[in-house]
């Protein structure tokens, strides 16, 4: 995959987008990342990309010219055509299922905004509007980072075990279930038997039995989209009535 960020701060990708599975999948040839500078698409002496709101108001707003002349040049570099994902706030909700949706891309531009935003018809370049939740951060480079982790980790070849992903969060529309490692007490708190049983039936049972438990106390939104068995759907209704606890 080749994705291209374009942004007034280049240097805040660097470090982030060169470590972990990340920087693994740059070495390794599976992710191609270009990050563009938008200042050097802006064509005034001071290189300005912001100019005060039409209608007043506080702040700055991010001018078309320069962001025009940066996607089409970017969109020209090739190869094919990309898919182009503005982030903002009031963008699309960026969510797991979106991630899985972007890794079938082949090339993707993120344009970052900054200031008080983008003049609103630079909209017209967007494929894809994308927010990465309802809070506002100063820039799109945070954002940007987020998505191309997300998605990056779902590229083939990047995670070691092909289903790690699998049994994720909201992969199956559903939390995690809890994990442990060794050793098996730690400070009074013991790793449930039953993962110590090597019953793999059992084990599998329980798992899937604290992922709908885990998800009805804390995230019962996402229940309204999971694929549950009328036993499952018992439970989890159990549960928000409160007459289950976590075991
Ligand atoms: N005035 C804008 C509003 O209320 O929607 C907020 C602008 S924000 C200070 C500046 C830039 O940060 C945005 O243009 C966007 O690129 C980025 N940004 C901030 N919060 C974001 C979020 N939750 N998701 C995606 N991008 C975000």
């Amino acid at each position: 995959m080749i994705v291209d960020v374009i942004t007034i701060f280049p240097e805040m990708l660097e470090e982030p987008m060169s470590a972990s599975m990340v920087g693994l999948a740059r070495e390794r040839g599976i992710l191609e990342l270009r990050v563009h500078d938008l200042r050097e698409f802006t064509e005034d002496r001071h290189r300005s990309t912001d100019d005060y709101p039409y209608g007043g108001g506080p702040g700055m707003v991010m001018r078309p010219e320069p962001l025009f002349r940066a996607v089409r040049a970017v969109q020209d570099l090739g190869p094919g055509t990309a898919l182009v994902v503005f982030l903002t706030p009031g963008g699309d909700r960026f969510t797991q299922q979106a991630a899985h949706e972007l890794s079938a891309a082949e090339r993707i531009i993120f344009v970052c905004g900054r200031y008080e935003g983008f003049d609103e018809r630079v909209f017209e370049l967007a494929d894809l509007r994308l927010s990465i939740g309802d809070y506002v951060l100063t820039g799109g480079e945070l954002p940007a980072m987020v998505v191309i982790d997300a998605v990056t980790r779902l590229l083939p070849g990047v995670l070691g075990h092909e289903e790690s992903t699998a049994d994720e969060s909201f992969s199956e529309g559903l939390l995690e279930y809890p994990q442990y490692t060794r050793p098996a007490t730690f400070e009074n708190m013991s790793v449930p038997e039953v993962l110590l049983s090597g019953n793999h039936a059992r084990i599998a049972e329980y798992r899937r039995r604290q992922a709908l438990v885990r998800t009805a106390l804390t995230r019962p939104d996402l229940l309204d989209h999971a694929d549950l068995s009328d036993e499952e759907r018992a439970l989890v209704d159990d549960v928000l009535e409160g007459s289950h606890d976590r075991d």
